[in-house]
């Protein structure tokens, strides 16, 4: 099994009314020196780094995006601290449990560092505003595009919000740096992206800083701007 000590279910930042909201999962809690400002890439995990197989809860299905694993080595390489900030609401519709999303979260884990990639923190939403279990149904500040799983690895790890980066393949990620001045947003265009994308065109969704073919394509535009 794996070692879930880390494992904590916390209130969002500032507050303990909601409940699981979002659940952390932090494997080493890493010393944060505030002097370090240290940066971070947020990493949406489906459509992704993953392909988004529709509320996968089988850690057998994992398939990583070609040029993934490589894109988080470099920007670990590049002193980015990698945390997965990931939607699961497919807990709160009973499609999946939180049990399923642990189990996939945490095999995904494995196969990374099986590649030398650590993943800092993994952060996820089980919440849906108006779906599901009284338990599950809330509207909460961790789904993105709220600020809540920022917010927690600000205070779990001391990472710098400005100096950090979003990547995801909704328009959602994007959202989510809207909070935080400074923040970049890079929308990839695997999973939902193309669709996504059409409607950032639109104006429905926020408009991303870069919009690349893929995560690898975006570590690369990001790792050559060299001003973060
Ligand atoms: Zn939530």
């Amino acid at each position: 099994m794996e070692n879930r000590r880390g494992d904590r279910t916390v209130g969002p930042s500032g507050k303990s009314a909601l409940p699981n909201c979002p659940v952390a999962s932090v494997p080493h809690p890493p010393a944060a020196d505030p002097a370090q400002d240290p940066r971070a890439a947020f990493l949406d995990r489906d459509g992704t780094i993953i392909e988004d197989l529709g509320y996968l809860g089988d850690p057998e299905r994992i398939q990583f995006i070609l040029g993934a694993i490589e894109a988080m080595q470099s920007l670990q390489a590049a002193g980015y601290r990698l945390v997965l900030v990931t939607n699961q609401a497919g807990v709160a519709r009973g499609l999946i449990t939180e049990g399923d999303v642990r189990r996939v979260n945490d095999r995904l884990r494995e196969l990374l560092a099986e590649a030398g990639v650590v993943l800092d923190a993994i952060y996820y939403c089980p919440h849906h505003a108006e779906i599901g279990p009284a338990e599950y149904r809330l509207a909460c500040d961790c789904r993105k595009p709220g600020p809540g799983m920022v917010e927690r690895a600000r205070q779990d790890l001391g990472v710098n919000p400005a100096r950090s980066v979003i990547i995801g393949d909704h328009g959602s990620d994007a959202g989510v740096a809207r909070h935080f001045p400074g923040m970049l947003a890079i929308m990839v265009l695997t999973g939902h992206g193309s669709c996504q994308y059409e409607k950032v065109e639109k104006g429905e969704l926020p408009m991303p800083d870069h919009v690349a073919a893929d995560l690898g394509s975006a570590v690369a535009w990001l790792l050559a701007r060299g001003d973060r």
